[in-house]
């Protein structure tokens, strides 16, 4: 019982394989909302959060190819617009899927900005890649506006921003009371909209914030006991996609970070998401990272990695997971 924030990953609603239609990402968003009102019957309250990488890509892609007949909008304004879209998916999908149910709590999508420290080392080294690929002359064109493109592999040129850690949920007051009144929230998408404290003003900087750090902040501003992290994978594995693989079934916060700081898990993939449920197990939470279809299982110990705060006993969560595969 208590509040979990689930955080669906945003290559779970358009998945890497497909075009990115309307129609695929409804039924990809109608496949994770039945999941997570399952989880919601077995008495949880849910705050949702999603990634956007694949929505906010296309974006930036259809502003390539519509320039200069439409001028490109700042990274803000499409985060926005994924937040709106996703936003909207999910809201509508829930309150669709609860219909017919006698108690029906609305979920209401929140555009959510999240600050981040203008001083971020992030900033002077912009590292994550977003939009599609350009020659090296459109490329130039866009750094002379003070953007960084950098070449990629021999793919083309590509805009690298800023990744900074989230601060401050600038909404959580009214998530919080959106919750407090028996509202199903989704919030935070995208991990926020950054914006950066100027003088006594907030001012939106070009930057994306990894959805899992902002899901585990929202988890421990809401005083959440749990946080979801949804993702492509059933399980968090120890030396990944080699022989030596090892899923894990249930750890706790210090073996994790052992774990991190010995670099099983890649910086801007599963790192992040590990990342976030130690901070959850730190506060006396759990952190669980599960496949999207594998949701109710994760919550009931069979399957998906727990992240559990030190001393808590590991053992009872499928042992055979934490050995090594035959
Ligand atoms: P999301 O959109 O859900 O945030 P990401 O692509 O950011 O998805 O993160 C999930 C990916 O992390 C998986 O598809 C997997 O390839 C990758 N990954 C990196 N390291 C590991 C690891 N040690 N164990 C499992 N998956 C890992
Ligand atoms: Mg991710």
């Amino acid at each position: 019982m208590g509040l979990w924030v689930v955080a669906l990953g945003g290559n779970a609603i358009l998945q890497p394989k497909q075009k990115g239609t309307a129609s695929e990402q409804w039924a990809n968003v109608t496949a994770a909302v039945q999941q997570v009102l399952q989880i919601r019957n077995m008495g949880h309250t849910i705050v949702l959060t999603h990634g956007n990488g694949p929505q906010v890509g296309n974006i930036l892609k259809q502003q390539e190819t519509a320039a200069p007949a439409i001028p490109p909008l700042p990274l803000d304004l499409c985060g926005a617009q994924t937040q709106g879209m996703l936003g909207y998916m999910l809201q509508h999908t829930v309150n669709r899927l609860l219909a017919g149910s006698a108690e029906r709590p609305q979920a209401v999508a929140l555009v959510t900005q999240v600050a981040v420290d203008a001083q971020d080392p992030a900033f002077r080294q912009p590292s994550k890649p977003i939009g599609g690929f350009v020659n090296e002359g459109t490329a130039r064109e866009h750094m002379t506006r003070g953007e960084t493109w950098v070449e990629d592999a021999g793919r083309g040129w590509r805009r690298v921003v800023a990744s900074p850690q989230p601060r401050d949920i600038v909404n959580l007051h009214a998530i919080q009371h959106l919750v407090d009144h028996g509202f199903l929230v989704i919030a935070a998408g995208g991990g926020g909209i950054p914006a950066a404290h100027e003088d006594s003003d907030l001012a939106p900087v070009e930057a994306v914030i990894d959805k899992d750090r902002t899901a585990s902040l929202l988890a421990s501003g809401l005083g959440a006991a749990g946080l979801l992290i949804l993702t492509d994978v059933e399980q968090v594995c120890l030396h990944y996609r080699t022989p030596e693989e090892q899923p894990l079934a249930a750890i706790t916060a210090t073996q994790a970070q052992r774990y991190l700081d010995e670099g099983h898990f890649q910086r801007g993939s599963m790192g992040p998401k590990v990342e976030a449920a130690i901070t959850m197990a730190r506060r006396g939470g759990v952190g669980i990272i599960a496949k999207l279809d594998q949701a109710v299982a994760a919550l009931a110990g069979t399957s998906g990695t727990r992240i559990v705060p030190d001393g808590h006993d590991t053992t009872a969560f499928s042992a055979s997971a934490n050995t090594p595969r035959a």
